[in-house]
Formats: C-alpha cells, structure tokens, sequence
C-alpha cells in the first residue's frame, strides 16, 4: 500500500517560518483530516508538499513509498501517485477538459502505453455520471467560465480519472452548497480502499460528516498539535479550537 511520510517539516514562506515541525503518516486505506484555525500553514503544507517554489523547504523530509518526495520535480511528484487539487491550472483557454484530462493521464504513464481514447471516453462517462456532471462539460474550455461549485467537481473528476495514490485536497468544500458538497463527497469516497490515502484539509467540519476520516488532526501554529478520530471533529465543530489552545497553553 502507498505511504506518504512527512517528518519535522519546516517551511519557510518569504523568510518567514510557517511549518514548524510537522509531522504525519499517510497510508493506503486511511483518510486523514487537518483541521485549524485560519493562518496556521495548513495550504503551506499542500503547497510544500506539491513543490511550489515559492515555499522553501528549510528542514525535515517528505517521503512516497521511501522516495524523496522533494528531490522530485512536479511532474515526477504526481507520477509517483501524489495528487493535489491545485496544482492544475485555473484557466487556459483552447484547452477543452477532456484534453486536458488525457494528457495529465498520458503523462502518468510511459511513452507507448498510453490511454486508449475508447477506454479514456467510457471512464470519463461513468466518472461524469457519478458526479453528476453535464455531458457537454468535457467539450468546454478548461474551468473557463466555471462557477466555484463546478471547479470543484472538476478537481474531484480529476482525482477519479487520475487514481493517484495519495491526494492532498484542501478546502475541496469552500463555497459549495450541501448538494455538491454531498456529490464531492461521494467522488472522493469512491476512491477509498487499500491502494489510496487521502488527507482533506477543511477549516469546517462540515464536509466530514459525508467523508467520514479515519484520523482528524489539529494544526496550529505550523504543526499538528492534537490528533483523535472523527469525534474530534465534532467536538470542534461544537466547541471550537479555544479547548486545545488552553489546553496546550497557545495564545493567540
Ligand atoms: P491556512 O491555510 O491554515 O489558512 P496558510 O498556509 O494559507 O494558512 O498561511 C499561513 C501563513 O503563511 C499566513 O501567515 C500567511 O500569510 C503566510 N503565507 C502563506 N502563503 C504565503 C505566500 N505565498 N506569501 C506570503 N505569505 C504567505
Ligand atoms: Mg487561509
Ligand atoms: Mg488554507
């Protein structure tokens, strides 16, 4: 089973310190939730972990499957079965969805075994099908003139047709309505099993009553400060963060 491995992180944004020390496992079958108050890193560790080169990586290591992950390029990351909902682009005009979909599956693959465009159709259909997406959609130009609800679903449609096997997904529910927030989530609950790990970055609980995580951490000041299962979740849905702080002794 797939196993991403992130061991006392630092990242440093514009000389500025965010992550301080992070630290989390990821394997096949488990689905993980970060959770934490605005401001605390968590999209820091996505892009870090994607390779956006505005955030240096000053210690610690990422691993995939005993790889280092940051000795990889982007490309090489997401051939080595890591996916994360942003690194693909916003909006490129003369790109239609469905092209874009089969060239970032080709470039998984290697030179001569690429997708068939029968099979590439017939996965793109029962995908489509699945997230309730409109046929015409794969025609249109890359999240041209898409409201926030179907970028969404476009990067949920993405992970489907990919099958990476770990995905990063940070706020996958910002701006969503309860039925394409309830949609996203089956999206992404059809890829559990073994061979597939998943950490949701949410700053609402709210999704994680449709994606039910087998772990939820509490991130804060740039490292994982608390760790449980799902009732950890509801407990900050309810209570909010002030609990941890006091218990740990953070002030704000
Ligand atoms: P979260 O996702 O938990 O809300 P972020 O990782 O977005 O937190 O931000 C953590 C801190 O890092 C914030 O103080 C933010 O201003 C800073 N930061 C993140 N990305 C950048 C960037 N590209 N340029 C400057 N500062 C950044
Ligand atoms: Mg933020
Ligand atoms: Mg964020």
């Amino acid at each position: 089973a797939p196993f991403l491995k992130i061991e006392d992180l630092h990242v440093a944004v514009e000389g500025t310190e965010i992550l301080k020390g992070f630290n989390l496992e990821i394997k096949g079958g488990e689905i993980h939730a970060i959770m934490g108050p605005n401001g605390t890193g968590k999209s820091t560790l996505a892009s870090a972990i994607m390779g956006h080169p505005k955030y240096e990586i000053t210690s610690g290591s990422i691993t995939m499957d005993g790889e280092d992950v940051l000795e990889m390029e982007v490309d090489e990351r997401a051939k080595a079965g890591l996916f994360l909902a942003m690194q693909y682009p916003s909006e490129i005009s003369g790109i239609t969805n469905a092209d874009f979909l089969r060239s970032a599956i080709n470039s998984k693959r290697e030179e001569g075994d690429e997708i068939s465009l029968m099979k590439f159709i017939r996965q793109l259909d029962e995908k489509m099908g699945l997230l309730e997406i409109d046929e015409s959609f794969s025609h249109r130009y890359l999240n041209e003139g898409f409201s926030g609800g179907e970028k969404k679903r476009n990067e949920i449609l993405q992970l489907l047709m990919l099958e990476p096997k770990i995905a990063i997904l940070d706020e996958i529910d910002s701006g969503l309505d309860i039925d394409a927030l309830k949609v996203v989530s089956q999206g992404v609950n059809a890829m559990r099993g073994s061979e597939f790990g998943c950490l949701i970055i949410t700053h609402y609980q709210r999704l994680l009553n449709y994606i039910t995580p087998d772990k939820v951490h509490v991130m804060m000041q740039g490292r994982i400060v608390k760790s449980g299962g799902s009732e950890l979740a509801t407990r900050l849905e309810a209570e909010g963060y002030d609990w941890i702080k006091e218990e740990l002794g953070i002030e704000d």
